[in-house]
């Protein structure tokens, strides 16, 4: 039997459409159906959108957490045909077009997952227990709290070997959020250390980066990596490419480079993987834990259900693994869907997805980014001009870009930065004391 939520109670007679999640995808596409003769019920287990692009900027306490986030049903005020509820989806029933979630069922006519990824540590459940992954505020924040409390600790701490690993910061993973992790950490290395924490040297912080592949930002051009390596080794970061991560106990790092390193702080970045509700069949799962879709995000083997943005596998001849999993390709793929949905309700034929790649951006650090905008490279201060701009442009809200715009200013003139704050103290599950096994 149904249980009769809010949700339930609000319908009307017209096609409901479900999104799950508001990320680029989600809110894009409730935003594409404004006018479109559907009710469309967003769903997200929090109740505000994230800018997942400057994480890390709240992760090293460059900006404050609410700059990047917004409230889903401020963006909607204006919409007659939305409505918003905070909910978990836990199973899709394709059998009988419902969603379990944690405050009822749901009943949808069309149904959208748009639930993103989550990190992938590739199975190794310790390194999941011991390393800090970053895909959310709450993570971002988590991270924060880690780092400025060990290196509160370091300053009290009589053991040398102690001292040294809670000053030891190793990064797993050099696609643009390893490489921006660790430009920002080389940064407070260089600018905040000596400055802030009297009694800590900046030569006793270590950043190390490790990757898997033989270069750094492997999905951008060779001269954006050459530079990505150029300035992280000038800002003393130690970069070991073609390296991979064996085990971490919270203490030891062990790289099957031979290389073994102490460090209370481990930043996973090396991967992710789709997230999404229970009721996907297992034959309709690509790659990375990813939805197959058709060319118009429709899942392969049903009539009403889609998938679009990082969750969803669009196989094509150009994207033989998908699109990529960058908040572009969502965006596209929830204004194309919005359309399409159009057209199935008016039994007009439908046009199928074609990705429109803009380019790509990452930043290094303090005026130093690269770009790829297709045969053109930038590099340096005009790269770091244009990375700003586009990220300020593509913020949720206008006071966030304010906000976001004047913490850059006051960190750029004064060298610092303002949010190191740990309002949360974060209780990292790791062993006290580790024997040496080079003893
Ligand atoms: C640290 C970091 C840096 C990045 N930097 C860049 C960058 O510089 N440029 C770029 O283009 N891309 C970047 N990306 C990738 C980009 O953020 C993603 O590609 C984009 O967010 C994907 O959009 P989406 O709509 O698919 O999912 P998301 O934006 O992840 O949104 C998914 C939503 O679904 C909700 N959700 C998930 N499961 C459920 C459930 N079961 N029930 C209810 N709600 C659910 C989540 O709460 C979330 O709000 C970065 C990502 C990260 C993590």
């Amino acid at each position: 039997m149904f249980t009769v939520t809010p949700p339930e109670a609000n319908r009307q007679s017209r096609p409901r459409v479900v999104i799950i999640g508001g990320g680029f995808g989600g809110l894009t596409l409730a935003k594409q159906l404004k006018n479109a003769p559907v009710d469309v019920l967003m769903l997200d287990k929090q109740n505000y959108h994230t800018f997942q692009p400057l994480l890390y900027q709240v992760a090293i306490g460059s900006i404050a957490a609410d700059s990047i986030a917004f409230p889903i049903r401020r963006i909607f005020t204006k919409y007659d045909n939305f409505t918003f509820n905070m909910a978990e989806v836990k199973k899709i029933n394709q059998e009988s077009n419902t969603l379990d979630t944690n405050v009822g069922t749901i009943h949808y006519d069309y149904l959208v997952i748009a639930t993103g990824s989550n990190t992938n540590f590739f199975g190794n459940s310790e390194i999941e227990h011991y390393a800090m992954p970053m895909k959310n505020i709450p993570e971002a924040l988590n991270l924060r709290s880690l780092i400025l409390q060990n290196l509160e600790k370091a300053l009290v701490t009589a053991d040398m070997r102690e001292k040294f690993a809670l000053m030891t910061f190793v990064v797993v993973g050099g696609g643009p959020t390893g490489v921006e992790l660790c430009g920002a950490l080389a940064e407070m290395r260089h600018l905040i250390l000596s400055k802030d924490y009297h009694g800590l040297s900046k030569y006793d912080m270590r950043v190390y980066l490790v990757e898997g592949k033989d270069r750094l930002l492997a999905a951008m051009s060779p001269e954006a990596s050459a530079r990505a390596k150029k300035i992280l080794t000038e800002g003393d970061v130690t970069i070991f490419n073609s390296a991979h991560v064996q085990s971490y106990d919270g203490f030891f790092l062990n790289i099957d480079n031979g290389k073994t390193i102490k460090t209370r702080t481990v930043l996973w970045a090396a991967g992710v993987k789709g997230e999404m509700p229970e009721g996907i069949a297992a034959g309709s799962i690509a790659r990375g834990n990813r939805i197959s879709v058709d060319e118009i995000s429709r899942v392969k083997g049903s009539q009403n259900i889609f998938a679009i943005g990082d969750v969803a596998s669009m196989v094509t001849e150009e994207y033989p693994n998908g699109h990529p999993g960058v908040a572009p390709a969502a965006i596209q793929q929830g204004e194309t869907l919005g359309k399409n949905l159009v057209r199935l309700i008016n039994n007009q034929p439908t046009e199928p997805f074609k990705y429109h790649d803009k380019g790509s951006l990452a930043t290094i650090g303090r005026n130093e980014a690269v770009a790829d905008l297709g045969k053109l490279h930038l590099k340096g201060f005009i790269a770091w001009v244009l990375w700003g701009l586009v990220h300020i442009m593509s913020l949720a809200g206008f006071a966030n870009k304010g906000i976001v715009f004047f913490s850059w200013a006051i960190n750029y003139f004064t060298k610092n930065t303002d949010n190191r704050l740990v309002v949360r103290y974060f209780k990292k599950d790791a062993p006290e004391t580790v024997e040496d096994p080079q003893k």
